[in-house]
């Protein structure tokens, strides 16, 4: 008997996070448990809540990949222990996705569940690579095939003469390693030699990669590439339709795949424009932030209030309004270290002063996230006598960690960016965590620091540092990564 316990069975999409349904992003995040398979991206888990359990169903190093069977039983453990279950697939559930068994066992075992479809890689990948896989005066049909079957020699028994004279376009997954068999069944049942084919492998992600070519040189042309599966073949006129390089490939930071450090819960605006712009960024570390009560303290004695985050303000004015404090008793005036808190005192209706201008004489309040207590010395030694008092609590959620080895297992740490000191120490510890140095993660790598004290933490914790921004602003960073970009292009 089930205690209330749900499983979604969830398609994440090709890989472009912007792809997830909303559906699937609420599931992620009311998740209590997830099974992950191995093609999803891992910056997925990120949208999960910190306690969630993170199961991983791909293959394992030197083992099988995980049983099927293993998966469902666990499907129907978690199931009946009333928590909410997502099981994480890439692209569509249905779509060579099992779903069909994994449902089965569900309906068997008496345990709910519900299946949200996602975009599959077959339409996702040829879309970002440019080809729509019908047109009017192109492809009418349009087929989805495996290229690879659990029989001995992989080779999928398909009904090639009606797929070879009956279907415009056809997607094939998993089919890399069978394309010299692929193209010879389709041309010997009836296809022209010269018909377009497109590969495209890890489409809608920053090392999206395409070879074209036609069923005749396809085959070479990609054993003389790099290559490999994941990728999708697309064989039919539409391939024709490709313009080089495609929409997707021509955004000005495709490709570029980069650690962005941060110190705090606060997503970064600069992140999500770097995305727009096309590159893959995943923030790290992650962390959840906690609130603490209202202090004792009377907050509208003090003169000066020093912000030391975002977080603090938002604390204080709930502070305020929790004591029914009124705004007009508080004579303090405001400053803040950064631009956020500066926009987070602004929208309060308040103004900042400047902090160099201040009169260390005067009752002086610092608020800041509770580490900062541990610094009085140097926050007395950096701004005077104080009070200081704790907004709220940051906590690091160390199943980042884990997405961040991924990453970097799959090479999708291209660029590390820090645009603090403090986060030049709080990502070193995590990467030093893992087991990796500053010198080896500098290595093949770029690393950009915000401004000089940036950069002098990033020198003095180990890092090669390849540039420092003039500003430290989006604009800044993003004309040094498309810097960059063009030096690589020159360099090849
Ligand atoms: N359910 C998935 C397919 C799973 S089979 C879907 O609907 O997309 C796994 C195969 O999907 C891979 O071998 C590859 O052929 C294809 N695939 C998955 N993600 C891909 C991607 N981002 N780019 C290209 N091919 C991809």
């Amino acid at each position: 008997m089930s205690l209330g316990g749900y499983v979604y069975l969830v398609g994440a999409g090709p890989g472009d996070l912007g792809l997830l349904t909303i559906k699937a992003k609420e599931c992620l995040e009311r998740a209590d448990v997830i099974l992950y398979d191995r093609l999803i991206n891992p910056l997925l888990l990120e949208w999960t809540k910190p306690e969630c359990e993170h199961i991983y169903c791909g293959k394992l190093p030197k083992r099988h990949i995980v049983r099927q069977e293993a998966i469902n039983e666990k499907l129907i453990e978690y199931g009946k222990q009333g928590k909410v279950v997502v099981r994480l697939k890439g692209g569509d559930p249905s779509v060579f996705g099992r779903v069909g068994e994994e449902a089965n066992a569900l309906d068997e075992a008496g345990v709910p569940y519900e299946i949200i479809p996602g975009i599959t890689a077959g339409i996702g990948a040829a879309t970002y690579a440019g080809i729509p896989v019908t047109h009017r005066e192109h492809g009418a049909s349009f087929a989805v095939v495996t290229g690879h079957d659990k029989s001995e020699d992989g080779q999928p028994l398909i009904d090639w003469k009606a797929l070879a004279t009956g279907i415009d376009t056809i997607a094939f997954y998993m089919g890399v390693k069978n394309l010299d068999y692929i193209s010879s069944q389709l041309v010997r049942h009836g296809k022209p030699l010269h018909t377009p084919v497109v590969l495209i492998q890890w489409g809608t992600l920053g090392g999206q990669q395409t070879v074209e070519g036609t069923l005749e040189t396809i085959a070479d042309r990609v054993r003389q590439s790099t290559l490999t599966n994941p990728a999708i073949t697309l064989v039919g006129d539409v391939a024709s339709l490709r313009t080089q390089p495609s929409w997707f490939e021509r955004k000005s930071l495709f490709g570029e795949q980069l650690l962005f450090a941060r110190t705090s819960s606060h997503p970064s605006a600069i992140a999500k424009e770097l995305t727009t712009e096309g590159a893959e960024v995943f923030e790290f570390p992650r962390y959840s932030t906690e609130k603490v009560d209202s202090p004792a303290l009377d907050v509208t004695k003090y003169e000066d209030i020093l912000f030391l985050q975002p977080e603090s303000v938002s604390a204080f004015f709930k502070w305020l309004r929790d004591e029914r404090i009124d705004l007009r008793n508080c004579r303090a005036r405001f400053y803040v270290r950064s631009k956020k808190s500066q926009e987070a005192v602004e929208q309060h209706g308040c103004n900042v002063s400047n902090l160099e201008e201040r009169n260390e004489r005067v009752n002086f309040l610092i608020i800041g996230e509770e580490q900062w207590s541990k610094k009085e010395i140097e926050l007395t030694e950096t701004y005077g006598k104080h009070d200081f008092l704790v907004s709220h609590r940051e906590t690091l959620i160390t199943s980042c960690e884990r997405t961040c080895e991924r990453l970097n297992e799959e090479g999708r740490l291209k660029t590390i960016v820090f645009p603090s000191a403090e986060s030049v120490k709080t990502v070193t510890k995590s990467f030093l965590s893992l087991g990796w140095t500053p010198e080896e993660m500098s290595k093949e790598r770029t690393v950009i620091c915000f401004g000089p004290t940036s950069k002098k933490a990033a020198v003095e914790a180990g890092y090669k540092v390849n540039a420092t921004l003039d500003t430290p602003s989006k604009k800044a960073l993003i004309e040094q990564l498309k810097l960059f970009r063009n030096q690589e292009v020159i360099r090849r």
